[in-house]
C-alpha cells in the first residue's frame, strides 16, 4: 500500500462489504467517514451529510451526544469490561436490567443480554425451543413470521427474515415459515377494504396454524412497524385481529422492537402505538442509541416465570456471549434510555411527528410517488411507475438507488428499499434540519424521475 492511495481504494481493496450495491460502489466509491456533528456526519474529504437514516436507524441522539460519551468514557475508566457468566455480573449489568423492566409494558420480567438484534431473535428462539422442552412439548419447534419481515442476519435470524435474498444460503432452515405481509396498499386484492384484508391475513394464520399443528409452533415474531421491510405499519386492526388467534392457541407474541422500541413510533414501545401486548420484547439498535453493539430479550413477568422454572429444573441455562451484559454497554445503555425518555428527545418525535407527515404527504403528491407511509420518526415513499396502478419502475433502472444517490451528492442521506425511499432520523432532528431533508430529496425526486419518466 502508498501513500497515495485514496481512502477509498483502500476500503475496495481490503474490505469485505456487506448488504453494498457493488456496481454502485465501484462506480462512485465508497462515502469513508471520520466523524459526526450532530445529526450529520462528515466524510474523509470534508464533506457534510445530513444523515436522515440515524447511521443504521440507531444513532437516534446524533454522533457527538457530550452525556453518552461522557457515560462511555467514565464507565471505562471504572470498570471496562466484565462477562455476565457463573453468577457473577456488573453493578451496571443490575442496574439496566431493572430499568428496562420498569419502562417495559411489563409489571415484571427478566432481561437476557446479547450484542446484536440478531443475536438477540437468535436468543430469544432458543428460550422458545428450551422452555417448550423443557415443559414437555419438545416438538414446538417451528417459528412463524412475516414476509418482508427483517429480523437479521445469523442463521435463524436470517431464516426469520421473510426476503428471497437468503436463498444464497440455503436459507431459511425448515420450520420457519412466512405469512403474508401486512402492507394493505401492496397486498391488498383488488376490491378488497381493509378490514377484509386483515381478516383474510388472521385466517391465513389460524389456517397455517392448525395445518402445522398448534402443538409444532414455538412462536410468532413481529416488528410493530417492518422497518427493513421498507417501513411498513400494519393494516388497520391487524394485530387486534392475530393476538386473539395467537393467545387461542398458547403461541407467544414476540415483538421485535429493535427499530420501534424507545420512541421511533413516538411512544417508548411500537407495540404501544398498535395496541397489542407481547410476551416477550426484543431491544437493540437504540438501545444504546447506537453508542455501543448491544441487544436485550425482555421476557414478560409470566414468561420469565415457566423460563425460570425450567431453568432452575436443569440447575443452568447453558447460553450466553462473552459480552453479555457488558458494563460499557449497560452504562451507556442506562444513559440513552434516561436522554432519550427524560432530555426531550422522545418529545421532539412525538412534537414533530405532524410535520414529518405533512412534509411526506406533500411529496407523495408527485405523480411517480405511489404512496407514502410511516409513523412517528420513521417513514418511506414508494416510487412508481404509474401511480393509479401502482405499476413500479422496471427493476433495471434502480430508481430507488438512484435517489438515493442523487441525494447523497446533494448532501443528505436516505436509504434506498425496494423501489422506496426510507427517512429516519436522529431523534433531536430540528424543524429547520427536517426541512432541509425534504429540500434536498425533493430535487433529488425531480432529478430522478425527470431521467426516468
Ligand atoms: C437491525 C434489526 C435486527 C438485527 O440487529 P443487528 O444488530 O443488526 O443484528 C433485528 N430486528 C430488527 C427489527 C432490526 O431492524
Amino acid at each position: 500500500m502508498t501513500a497515495a492511495q485514496s481512502w477509498e481504494a483502500r476500503a475496495e481493496e481490503y474490505s469485505l462489504y456487506g448488504f453494498t450495491d457493488m456496481p454502485s460502489v465501484h462506480e462512485r466509491g465508497t462515502v469513508v467517514l471520520t466523524h459526526g456533528e450532530g445529526p450529520y456526519i462528515v466524510d474523509v474529504h470534508g464533506r457534510r451529510y445530513l444523515d436522515a437514516n440515524s447511521g443504521l436507524w440507531n444513532m437516534v441522539a446524533g454522533f457527538d451526544h457530550k452525556g453518552l460519551i461522557d457515560a462511555v468514557k467514565a464507565q471505562y475508566e471504572r470498570f471496562p469490561g466484565y462477562h455476565s457468566f457463573f453468577g457473577r455480573m456488573s453493578d451496571q449489568t443490575v442496574m439496566l436490567s431493572e430499568k428496562l423492566i420498569e419502562v417495559s409494558p411489563f409489571d415484571s420480567g427478566r432481561v437476557f443480554y446479547t450484542n446484536s438484534g440478531s443475536e438477540a431473535n437468535d436468543t430469544m428462539v432458543k428460550i422458545l425451543w428450551f422452555l417448550h422442552a423443557s415443559e414437555g412439548r419438545p416438538q414446538r419447534r417451528k417459528i412463524l413470521t412475516r414476509w418482508n419481515a427483517y429480523h437479521g442476519v445469523t442463521a435463524v435470524s436470517a431464516s426469520m427474515t421473510g426476503k428471497p435474498y437468503n436463498e444464497v444460503f440455503g436459507l431459511p432452515l425448515p420450520g420457519f415459515i412466512h405469512l403474508t405481509c401486512p402492507h394493505y396498499w401492496r397486498f391488498g386484492e383488488e376490491g378488497e377494504t381493509e378490514e377484509q384484508f386483515v381478516q383474510r391475513l388472521a385466517k391465513e394464520l389460524e389456517e397455517t396454524i392448525q395445518k402445522e399443528g398448534a402443538d409444532t409452533i414455538a412462536g410468532f415474531f413481529a416488528e410493530p412497524v417492518m422497518g427493513a421491510g421498507g417501513v411498513i405499519p400494519p393494516a388497520k386492526g391487524y394485530f387486534q385481529a392475530i393476538e386473539p388467534i395467537l393467545r387461542k392457541y398458547d403461541i407467544p407474541l414476540v415483538s421485535d422492537e429493535v427499530i420501534c422500541g424507545f420512541g421511533r413510533t413516538g411512544n417508548t414501545w411500537g407495540a404501544q402505538t398498535y395496541g397489542f401486548t407481547p410476551d416477550a420484547i426484543i431491544s437493540s439498535k437504540n438501545l444504546t442509541a447506537g453508542y455501543f453493539p448491544m441487544g436485550a430479550v425482555i421476557l414478560s413477568g409470566p414468561l420469565a416465570q415457566r423460563v425460570q422454572d425450567a431453568i432452575e429444573r436443569i440447575e443452568e441455562f447453558p447460553h450466553g456471549f462473552t459480552a453479555s451484559g457488558h458494563p460499557v454497554g449497560c452504562a451507556l445503555a442506562l444513559k440513552a434510555i434516561d436522554v432519550v425518555m427524560n432530555e426531550g428527545l422522545a418529545e421532539n418525535v412525538k412534537r414533530l411527528a405532524p410535520r414529518f407527515e405533512a412534509g411526506m404527504k406533500e411529496l407523495a403528491e408527485n405523480p411517480n410517488i405511489g404512496e407514502y407511509r410511516g409513523v412517528g420518526f420513521m417513514w418511506a415513499l414508494e416510487a412508481v411507475r404509474d401511480k393509479p396502478t401502482k405499476t413500479p419502475f422496471d427493476a433495471s433502472l434502480s430508481v430507488s438507488e438512484r435517489i438515493a444517490n442523487a441525494s447523497t451528492d446533494a448532501g443528505l442521506i436516505c436509504r434506498p428499499l425496494g423501489q422506496s425511499i426510507v427517512l429516519c432520523p436522529p431523534f433531536i432532528m430540528t424543524e429547520a434540519q427536517m426541512d432541509e431533508m425534504f429540500d434536498k430529496l425533493n430535487s433529488a425526486l425531480k432529478k430522478v424521475f425527470a431521467e426516468v419518466a
